[in-house]
């Protein structure tokens, strides 16, 4: 049972993070997380990160809006499908990927919050056994006036390639 029989050697999270059409899709999920983000409510982006092994692709399993954040509130994403790695059709499924949010409907100016994963997105790297990847601003600290366009980049956590 379990694992029986998959041999497959999953891609690092390096080598998802050094393919050019996967950073194109991970810039579009970007793009839109800034395009959502409004004075009224921001969202969350992701899905799980599938890879073709037979020409070494990689595309979204299903793109998830995540819930509605208003105020001061912490954006979170629930992924669709739960992941399961006994489910043959999960068997391609290497990695997960969300975006963070800019924080376009807090008030208070001097509030931030740091960049980069969350606890809650290390703890679910570690137990979905996947490379977790988030996109979120470069820079350490997000503000409200951090303008949309600032830099960014994408931040690994969990193992370095599906347990
Ligand atoms: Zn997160």
């Amino acid at each position: 049972m379990g694992n029986e029989g998959n041999t497959l050697t999953y891609p690092t999270a390096n080598e998802i993070l050094n393919n050019s059409d996967f950073l194109e899709l991970a810039s579009i999920l970007w793009q839109k997380t800034l395009a959502n983000a409004t004075s009224e409510v921001r969202y969350e982006f992701g899905s799980y990160v599938q890879w073709d092994p037979t020409d070494n692709s990689f595309s979204w399993v299903k793109v998830i809006q995540g819930k509605p954040t208003y105020g001061n509130d912490s954006a979170t994403i629930t992924y669709d499908p739960v992941y399961n790695r006994n489910d043959p059709a999960h068997k391609y499924i290497c990695a997960s990927f969300h975006t963070h949010t800019p924080m376009t409907t807090v008030s208070d100016s001097l509030l931030y919050r740091y960049s980069g994963p969350s606890p809650k997105d290390r703890f679910n790297a570690i137990t979905t056994g996947l490379p977790g990847l988030v996109c979120d601003y470069s820079a350490t600290r997000v503000y409200p006036n951090t303008p949309k366009n600032a830099a960014y980049q994408i931040y690994h956590n969990g193992p370095e390639r599906r347990q």
